[in-house]
């Protein structure tokens, strides 16, 4: 994020919480944002404390989880108000993932409810000012024409959030890269290459394809890509008018196990004129220590944060 607001947010935070060291006095400070499911209870249990810590960490804006569309709020926090506690310590929020209805499955006959959930996600989150909203999970698919159809409710799900000021988005895991096929009946085992039947695509492809661009934006998770055997990189150039914001995630701390280049990834992505980046973190208790397992989530976020900004590749 480079908006003007958050430039100024920089500047209260720089003088009004603690600067990670290696950042030197004059160096523009670095912008980037957390995805909270990241903390789970640690910050649900302490909402204004927990924002607090995180803009000391660096944090500047956020995407959060656990929306609740009865109530209109954030786990047990209004959004309204949950918003002005992140404002109150320079954090913006800019995003949200929000569930699916009818538990994912998409057909022609229940199409209008998915549309009556995601009206009034949308115009919740428009009302405190949210860039995008989000589908955080895959979707139930077994064949092409199934994720096509997907495709078509994301474009008129997009329209809706487009006239309310809002973009609307997909975020993957693994299992968009499994193949399905034309009249298939599941989705092909995970990670099958050869001897694919003729006209196999992953669901991932046939969801970029069957998307418009300037309806449906897609929140590319690099660490889910590569489990799912894809090369991110490869797939934001494929795809640079879909592909507009990442999470940025290794299997423990950013930058821990070697298994993610992040160079090319911020390389690429700069290049592409992508700048929205949500660190996010697996459960670290069950990460090997050398990677970054056994500290507590905000501490892996502390970390996480400190590797950003140590990172000559990553310039906001
Ligand atoms: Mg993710």
């Amino acid at each position: 994020m480079k908006s003007a607001s958050l430039l100024a947010a920089s500047g209260v935070l720089a003088t009004g919480c603690n600067m990670p060291t290696a950042a030197s006095a004059t160096a523009p400070k670095k912008s980037f944002g957390l995805q909270t499911w990241s903390l789970g209870a640690e910050l649900r249990d302490d909402v204004p404390g927990g924002l607090k810590k995180l803009a000391e960490m660096g944090y500047t804006y956020l995407e959060l989880n656990g929306y609740n569309r009865n109530e209109g709020s954030f786990g047990r926090v209004p959004m309204a108000e949950y918003k002005k506690m992140a404002n109150d310590v320079g954090i913006e929020i800019v995003s949200s993932h929000v569930g699916s209805a009818e538990r994912g499955l998409h057909t022609r006959e229940n199409f209008q409810s998915h549309l009556d959930h995601w009206k009034i996600a949308i115009d919740h989150h428009a009302a405190i000012g949210c860039k995008y909203i989000i589908q955080p999970g895959h979707p139930v698919t077994r064949s092409i024409e199934e994720v096509a159809l997907i495709g078509e409710h994301y474009n008129e799900i997009g329209r809706i959030a487009k006239a309310a000021g809002i973009k609307f988005g997909f975020h993957n895991h693994e299992f968009e890269f499994r193949f399905v096929v034309s009249g298939g009946e599941d989705m092909l085992p995970f990670g099958q290459r050869r001897g694919l039947p003729e006209g196999a695509k992953t669901v991932f492809d046939v969801l970029l394809e069957s998307t418009d661009p300037t309806l449906v934006t897609f929140e590319l998770d690099v660490y889910w890509t590569v489990m799912g055997q894809n090369c991110p990189v490869n797939y934001m150039k494929r795809y640079p008018n879909h592909i507009r914001l990442l999470h940025v995630k290794d299997i423990g701390i950013l930058g821990r196990s070697g298994m993610l280049n992040f160079q090319n990834i911020f390389d690429t992505a700069y290049s592409l004129g992508i700048e929205d980046f949500f660190v996010e973190l697996e459960g670290l208790g069950a990460v090997p220590e050398h990677i970054g397992g056994g500290v507590t989530q905000f501490e892996g976020a502390r970390l996480s944060a400190e590797y950003l900004i140590n990172a000559p590749y990553f310039r906001w």
